[in-house]
């Protein structure tokens, strides 16, 4: 029998946990990611797939004709690995930025939003988290503001249209955040016009970094090929370079990163794990009983 062991760092989910509203997942019509990462894991266990969060994956070792994948005091010997191990938010790079992490700067607007409520709040980035980021803090906080750096959000359509219709939205386009302002917590940041130069205080009490992610592929590195930006290559079936060893989902080189394309990456490596453990005949020879 094929056994499978799935080895989270944190809780279940990922981004995709804090995820407010899903609304391009066919058949979802309503409802939030950690619904939909709930229904997932139920499923998931049925099939009788172990579960074991909270345990970070620090090393994947080539050992012979096992994988060895270590996390925490343990080596997994494994016979195929997929890597699903997603993406990391980017910072701004500001000097002072980490002082100010749970003290008025957030990257993660379902998490903090709610220590914002009739608070005045801006959010850096113009893509698809950041405007989803201020939808979803427009409920929540008197003011928004939408510092973007450019002319024209990247954000998809439907979600300018959204964007532009809610009234305590303020879009700062062709602007950048240049200073954070505030001793203990954040009150505010200097920002700076792309257009005319000009310097302006911005009075806020959060600030919500949305620029962007990059892959957590550290544990792969000088193991598995990967492009310029450190994304993981693979073939159509979900191969990386390395025998054996698949990556699925936002890690992997992808025109388009949502959980629909993730979750068919999922499908296609699962599906391509499977054969590769047939054709070298381990499937009931397995013996993972020290996992
Ligand atoms: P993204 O699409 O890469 O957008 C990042 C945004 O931040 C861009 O507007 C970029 O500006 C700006 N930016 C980057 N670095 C910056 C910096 N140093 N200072 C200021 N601004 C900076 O990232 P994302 O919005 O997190 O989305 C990532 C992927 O996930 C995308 O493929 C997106 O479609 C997907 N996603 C999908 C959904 C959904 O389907 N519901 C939700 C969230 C994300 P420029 O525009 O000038 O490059």
């Amino acid at each position: 029998m094929l056994r499978t062991v799935l080895i989270e760092s944190a809780g279940l989910g990922g981004q995709l946990a804090l995820t407010n509203e899903i609304n391009n997942y066919p058949g979802y019509v309503e409802g939030n990611g950690r619904e939909l990462i709930r229904n997932m894991e139920e499923q998931a266990r049925e099939f009788g797939v172990q579960i074991n969060t909270f345990n970070r994956v620090e090393e994947i070792i080539p050992a012979g004709s096992y994988i060895g994948v270590k996390a925490g005091n343990a080596i997994f010997p494994c016979e195929s690995v997929i890597v699903a191990a997603g993406r990391k938010n980017k910072k701004l790079g500001l000097y002072n930025e980490d002082n100010f992490h749970n003290k008025g700067i957030s990257y993660c607007a379902l998490c903090d939003g709610n220590y914002f409520k009739d608070k005045r709040v801006a959010v850096v980035g113009g893509g698809d988290s950041a405007v989803e980021e201020a939808i979803y803090l427009s409920r929540i906080a008197s003011q928004v503001f939408i510092i973007h750096r450019r002319d024209e959000l990247r954000a998809a359509g439907m979600l300018q249209e959204r964007v532009a219709a809610i009234k305590n939205i303020k879009i700062m386009r062709s602007h950048v955040v240049e200073g954070l302002i505030g001793d203990n917590m954040l009150n505010g940041v200097t920002v700076q016009s792309l257009k005319t130069n000009k310097t302006s205080t911005l009075t806020i009490d959060g600030l919500f970094v949305a620029i962007g992610s990059s892959p957590n592929t550290g544990i792969l590195e000088g193991f598995v090929e990967l492009d310029e930006g450190g994304y993981v290559k693979v073939n159509e079936k979900m191969e990386t370079s390395i025998s054996g060893v698949f990556a699925a989902g936002d890690i992997r080189v992808t025109p388009l990163r949502q959980v629909c394309t993730a979750v068919g990456d999922g499908a296609i490596a699962a599906a391509s794990a499977e054969r590769f453990l047939s054709s070298k005949n381990v499937i009931d020879k397995l013996n993972v009983s020290n996992i």
